[in-house]
């Protein structure tokens, strides 16, 4: 069996585009603040792009960009400033922030209809008591992406390898909260292949270049790749993608699958933000 290959790339520039829409119409342009601690050249491009991605759907940019050697303090007071400002809509912190902050307790003085990251504790608890409220944005892309395979979520067997808050617990609500069984694997696990072989929604997230080998892949299963691993040959994911393709129904491939999707989620968040703080009645994500 010849996989169909999932085009995320296609996927999020419509998004993007149905963002761009709707930012069209509204009077009041969102914003999205970034803000980004010290010179780490990997964030940098992460950064960047979040910001050029904004201008490009109408969206506000506001870059931030404290020294290394920021204090503790004047990074809350920054917060808390934009928590505060009407102009801005979305707030993201790049993580990680250089050792001497606390990252947990800036990341939890973001106000929750600014989380555009859906990463503080109070969205992460908001998603595991199954409420509404706004989702990582790298998960909820794995949604939207099964969605556009035709992949039927309700009663199906996902695994998920990868146990992180940013991807793993984050998607193993989302799915739960579309009916499938789920089953979270991680650095412990036994029989990770035979796990994996029982998984009709199979998800690595791991950051492990090809850990997830073909033979793991059910037939006729939907393979989603979070994994982003630089090599020497290029960028690489967490599945082997030629034999897995060859068993899968469907595959997202590395580049090009999930990654152009996180970004692209980001301003679906950003937009849903601006319509909570517009309306607190508006529906969230
Ligand atoms: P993480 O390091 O926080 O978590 C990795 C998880 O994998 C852990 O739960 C760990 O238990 C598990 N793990 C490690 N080795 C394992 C093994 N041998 N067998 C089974 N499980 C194992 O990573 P993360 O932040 O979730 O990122 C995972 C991957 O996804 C990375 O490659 C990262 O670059 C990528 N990523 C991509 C995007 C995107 O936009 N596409 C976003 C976030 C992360």
């Amino acid at each position: 069996m010849a996989a169909t290959i999932i085009d995320g790339k296609a996927v999020a520039q419509r998004v993007r585009a149905e963002v761009a829409d709707e930012v069209a119409k509204l009077d009041e342009k969102p914003g999205l603040a970034t803000i980004l601690v010290g010179d780490d050249p990997a964030s940098q491009v992460y950064v960047g792009g979040k910001q050029r991605a904004t201008a490009e759907v109408g969206i506000e940019g506001f870059d931030h960009r404290p020294p290394a050697d920021v204090s503790q303090e004047d990074l809350t007071a920054l917060i808390e400033q934009l928590n505060s400002d009407p102009a801005v809509s979305g707030i993201l912190l790049q993580l990680p922030v250089p050792d001497h902050l606390d990252e947990a307790r800036l990341t939890t003085l973001i106000a929750p209809e600014k989380d555009v990251d859906g990463l503080t504790p109070t969205s992460a608890g908001l998603l595991a008591g199954g409420k509404p409220g706004l989702r990582p944005c790298t998960p909820s892309g794995v949604i939207v992406l099964l969605d556009e395979a035709g992949v039927d979520v309700e009663g199906a067997e996902a695994v998920i390898v990868g146990r992180s808050n940013l991807v793993g617990k984050p998607l193993a609500h989302l799915l739960l909260e579309r009916n499938a069984t789920v089953t979270v694997c991680h650095s412990r696990t036994r029989d990770l292949g035979d796990v994996c072989r029982r998984a009709d929604i199979l998800v690595a997230a791991v950051g492990v270049p090809r850990l997830v080998q073909g033979d793991w892949v059910k037939p006729g299963a939907a393979v989603i790749d979070v994994g982003i691993n630089r090599l020497d040959e290029g960028l690489v994911g967490d599945v082997d993608f030629e034999p897995a393709a060859e068993r899968a129904a469907a595959i997202t491939p590395v580049p090009g699958g999930v990654g152009p999707m996180t970004i692209a989620m980001l301003l679906r968040n950003t937009l849903t933000a601006a319509a909570i703080q517009h309306d607190p009645s508006a529906p969230r994500g």
